[in-house]
């Protein structure tokens, strides 16, 4: 029989990282070769409505059981493809068990070392005791999301297989694309029929989130006015590089960057400069949880492109603001019991529930604003997107019993308000 960890493990090991490069759907097509694993197993396990979908999404039921076809369906949600930030190729898991509280040093890298004692690694010492899992060195894990993926199979495998557990109907949405914000573009909430949903992408144990971030992308471009160097000072020559510069110089790092922030504090992130003496593009995110605040990053930018020309006439300057997503609290405030269930869950598995503002989107974030409220559960997962990711087989076992309470939460419940 297949367990929790066997099911990680042998999800790990498909490469599915995600490729915002890419216009297919999904981004990459090996992300496939573990959605028609996913679907294979959910009918062997005897979940209903299996089916992969033209765009790459697993869904599938479970029926309600008797007595409780009444009781709001609930969606949970997992995203097979894993970060195109780090290398997802040929991923070999290690379980350490019972682990000690040792010096790591990964096999494959011997300059990743995970450290209980390391300042940097707080988080750690929580994994001491438990069967913690890495990956040997050269790859990420994975465990996001693929904690999220075999902690829900493992939760419809339990239900399925004669618990006693009485629930209302469920629905189970396995997405590619999330690593690239893509991972709702294609979901169609009719087909889903949910009243409600909750992804499992979360990260330490008991942590809950109902806020995320609300996101913008900027794009500011510099046309400068490009002569010959020789006659410059002639012609008037203005060289987008140094617009540039001196455009990013002026932004007040020191309360509105990444690396100076934390909890409720927004920022604006440059991530991308390039160009020529000519012409000049800069990428930036921008990011807060209120979305008056993130409209004043934008005022701010524009303020700065405004000053900019001014003091430069003769060349261009233009910043373009593209919405991405918003604060999924705006929504989740008013929906108290989506919340209150989820925090009573995870107290029921036997885990203090902690709610953290994610700093960062989820999917469902746009689920939300798309109609379908989802707050985000933990996996367990630690130290996301990098060589030093790992998580614990416990504490996804405390993942699956909190998703199996809600489940049985919902199921005595007859509206989502
Ligand atoms: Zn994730």
């Amino acid at each position: 029989m297949n367990t929790l960890l066997d099911r990680f493990l042998s999800y790990v090991r498909i490469d599915t990282t995600s490729d915002a490069t890419s216009t297919t759907v999904p981004s990459t097509a090996k992300q496939l070769n573990l959605s028609k694993q996913l679907k294979a197993e959910l009918e062997d396990i005897g979940a209903h409505d299996v089916k992969l979908t033209e765009t790459g999404y697993v869904l599938a039921s479970i029926p309600a059981t008797a007595g409780k076809e009444k009781a709001p369906t609930v969606c949970f949600f997992a995203h097979v493809d894993t970060s195109p930030a780090y290398s997802g190729t040929n991923v070999q898991p290690i379980v350490h068990k019972n682990y000690q509280g040792n010096i790591i040093q990964l096999p494959n890298d011997p300059n990743q070392i995970l450290d209980p004692n390391d300042p940097m690694q707080p988080t750690l010492q929580s994994a001491i005791g438990k069967d913690l899992i890495t990956s040997s060195g050269d790859t990420l894990l994975g465990a996001d999301n693929k904690a999220g993926v075999a902690i829900i199979m493992t939760m419809a495998d339990q239900l399925l297989s004669g618990s006693s557990l009485e629930h209302g109907p469920i629905r189970i949405c396995f997405t590619p694309d999330e690593e690239i914000g893509r991972g709702v573009d294609h979901v169609s909430l009719e087909e889903i029929g949910a009243d409600l949903a909750y992804t499992i992408d979360g990260s330490a144990l008991g942590e809950l989130n109902w806020e995320t971030f609300s996101a913008d992308g900027a794009k500011i471009t510099i046309e400068g006015v490009s002569t010959h160097p020789g006659t410059a000072q002639k012609y008037g020559m203005v060289n987008a590089i140094q617009v540039a510069a001196r455009l990013v110089s002026a932004l007040p790092v020191e309360w509105l960057s990444p690396e100076t922030t934390n909890t409720y504090d927004g920022f604006v992130h440059p991530y991308l400069m390039q160009g020529t003496s000519a012409k000049m593009e800069i990428q930036f995110i921008l990011r807060d949880h209120d979305n008056d605040k993130l409209a004043a990053q934008g005022q701010m930018l524009q303020a700065l492109c405004d000053a900019f020309q001014a003091a430069h006439p003769t060349a261009r300057i233009a910043l373009e603001i593209t919405k991405q997503y918003r604060n999924m609290g705006y929504w989740l405030r008013d929906k108290k019991k989506i919340v209150d269930l989820m925090q009573q869950a995870t107290e029921a598995a036997g885990v203090t529930p902690s709610i953290v503002p994610v700093r960062g989107g989820t999917d469902g974030s746009r689920l939300t604003e798309k109609g379908l409220p989802t707050p985000n559960i933990f996996t367990g997962g630690h130290n996301f997107h990098g060589p030093l990711e790992w998580v614990t087989v416990q504490d996804m076992e405390k993942s699956v019993e909190t998703v199996l309470q809600l489940a049985a939460l919902w199921g005595n419940e007859t509206s989502v308000d």
